[in-house]
C-alpha cells in the first residue's frame, strides 16, 4: 500500500497538478438571470455548484474535474458521431426490396428530391450545431488548461458555444427514429445497424458535455485572463445577463463576454410579442395545408397534420397518433398560450404566483423544441421511401411548421423573466 500511495502521490503533486490546475471561483456577488435578486457567493471549489435561493435558478457550478469531463464527453462525442453519422443506420424491407440508410445518405436523399429547406434544417440541428459545440468545446476548454494568456478568439468562441448549446436537436431527432421506425414496422421490415445503437451514447455524451459546461466560471477566467478590472455590485454597475459579472452602467457592450450590457432586455415584451404573433399566423397554413403527401401504385394520400394522426389512431397506431397528437397540436399550441399568459402577466398583471409562472416560463421554453419530433419523423419517411412502389413526399406545410417552432422558441428566449419578478417588488412596496 506504501509504495501506491507514494506513487500516487508524485503523480497527484507532479503532474495532475501541473495539467490540471484546480478550479475555484472567488466569493462575489451576483445578480440571478431569471429573478434578478442579488446574491452573496461563497468561494467555490470544485463539485460544488450555487442554487438562487429565490427562484431555484441554477446560478453556477464546477465539475469535480471541470477540464477532464468536458474534454473526453467531448472527443468521444466526436469520434462517435463519425461513427454514428457514416456507418448504416437501419435497413428497410419491403417487397424484397433493400433500402440500406445512413443519416448522411439521408442528408443526399432530400438534396436530390430538392427538399433544400428540410436539407438545411437536418443539417443545422442534427448534424451541423452538435458538431461545432463539440469542436468549440474542445477548443475552449482546452485552451484553457494548456495555455493561460487571453486571445480575442477565445471570447468570440465561447459566446458561439453558449449559443449554439441551445439549439442542437440530435436528442429529438433519435426519439423521432424510434416514432418514425415502430410506425414503418407495419407495412416493411425494419433492421437497425450499428448506427442506429450507438446513436443513445451519442446523445448522452453531448447532453453530459453541455451539462458540465460552466458560463459563469469561463467567464470569470476570461475576465482573469484579459486583466478585466473587476467591479463591486452597486448603484453605478449591471449585472450582465449572460456572464454574471457587474460591469459599469455606461458600458454599451460586456467587455467580459462581448453581449449587449442590460438591466432588463430593452424591448423585450414587445420583440417576444411580434415573434409569437408572426408563430401564430403561420401556424394557420401549417395545420389547413398538406405536411405529407404517401404514394403507392394503388392510391395517393394528401394528409394535413390532424387528418394524418385522425387516419394513424384509426388504423391502429394508437400509440405514434399520441406522440404525432402531443407534439405537432398540443405542444405548440399550449406553447403559444402559454407565451401569451405570461406577456399578459409580465405586461398588465399576473395570472399567477409569480413562482408558478416562473415555472411556466422554465416548461414552455424546456419543451418547445420537442415539437421538431413531425418534421424529423417526415424527413425520415421520405428518405426510406422514395422509390416508384411507395413514396412519401413532405407537403407545404412542413416548412411553416418549422418555422413555427423556430419562431416560438426565439419568443420564449426573448422573454425576460424577470420582469414577472419585477411585479413582486413592485407590490411589495406599494402594500409596505
Ligand atoms: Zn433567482
Ligand atoms: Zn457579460
Amino acid at each position: 500500500m506504501q509504495p501506491d500511495n507514494r506513487l500516487y502521490q508524485y503523480f497527484a503533486k507532479k503532474w495532475l497538478r501541473k495539467y490540471l490546475p484546480s478550479a475555484t471561483l472567488p466569493a462575489h456577488t451576483l445578480d440571478c438571470p431569471e429573478c434578478g435578486s442579488r446574491t452573496a457567493l461563497p468561494k467555490l471549489r470544485q463539485g460544488q455548484k450555487a442554487i438562487c435561493s429565490v427562484c431555484g435558478h441554477h446560478l453556477v457550478h464546477i465539475e469535480p474535474e471541470p477540464y477532464v469531463t468536458v474534454l473526453a464527453c467531448a472527443l468521444a462525442a466526436l469520434i462517435l458521431m463519425v461513427v454514428v453519422y457514416s456507418l448504416p443506420f437501419v435497413n428497410v424491407e419491403m417487397t424484397g426490396m433493400f433500402s440500406p440508410l445512413t443519416l448522411s445518405g439521408m442528408f443526399h436523399a432530400l438534396l436530390v428530391d430538392s427538399w433544400g429547406f428540410l436539407a438545411a434544417v437536418l443539417l443545422t440541428f442534427v448534424f451541423g450545431l452538435p458538431l461545432l459545440f463539440l469542436l468549440l468545446a474542445i477548443y475552449v476548454y482546452a485552451y484553457f488548461l494548456f495555455k493561460q494568456e487571453f486571445s480575442p478568439t477565445l471570447r468570440n468562441s465561447m459566446r458561439l458555444l453558449l449559443r449554439v448549446q441551445q439549439w442542437m436537436m440530435v436528442d429529438v431527432f433519435f426519439i423521432s427514429m424510434l416514432v418514425a421506425y415502430i410506425k414503418i414496422q407495419s407495412v416493411a421490415a425494419v433492421n437497425f445497424g450499428v448506427a442506429f445503437w450507438l446513436m443513445p451514447f451519442l446523445v448522452i455524451l453531448i447532453l453530459r458535455t453541455s451539462v458540465a459546461i460552466s458560463p459563469h466560471w469561463l467567464y470569470s477566467k476570461i475576465q482573469h485572463a484579459d486583466q478585466i478590472p473587476f467591479f463591486q455590485a452597486g448603484e453605478e454597475t449591471v449585472c450582465c445577463s449572460r456572464c454574471l459579472h457587474f460591469r459599469p452602467k455606461n458600458e454599451v457592450f460586456c467587455r467580459v463576454c462581448d453581449s449587449e450590457l442590460f438591466h432588463r432586455r430593452p424591448g423585450s415584451l414587445k420583440m417576444s410579442f411580434l415573434l409569437l404573433l408572426a408563430a401564430m399566423i403561420l401556424y394557420v397554413p401549417a395545420n389547413l395545408l398538406p405536411i405529407m403527401i404517401s404514394e403507392n401504385p394503388l392510391n395517393k394520400e394528401i394528409s394535413t397534420i390532424m387528418s394524418g394522426i385522425i387516419f394513424m389512431w384509426n388504423d391502429g397506431d394508437k400509440l405514434i397518433a399520441s406522440i404525432i397528437f402531443s407534439a405537432s397540436i398540443a405542444v405548440p399550441t399550449l406553447k403559444i398560450l402559454s407565451m401569451l399568459w405570461l406577456l399578459f402577466s409580465a405586461r398588465f398583471k399576473p395570472l399567477l404566483s409569480i413562482k408558478a409562472l416562473s415555472l411556466q416560463y422554465r416548461i414552455t421554453e424546456a419543451i418547445g423544441r420537442w415539437s421538431m419530433i413531425d418534421i424529423f419523423v417526415i424527413i425520415i419517411m421520405m428518405t426510406t421511401f422514395h422509390s416508384k412502389v411507395a413514396r412519401v413526399t413532405p407537403g407545404p406545410a412542413a416548412i411553416y411548421f418549422c418555422l413555427v417552432v423556430v419562431l416560438t422558441m426565439l419568443s420564449a428566449h426573448f422573454f425576460d423573466v424577470r420582469l414577472l419578478w419585477d411585479k413582486t417588488v413592485h407590490k411589495f412596496v406599494e402594500t409596505d
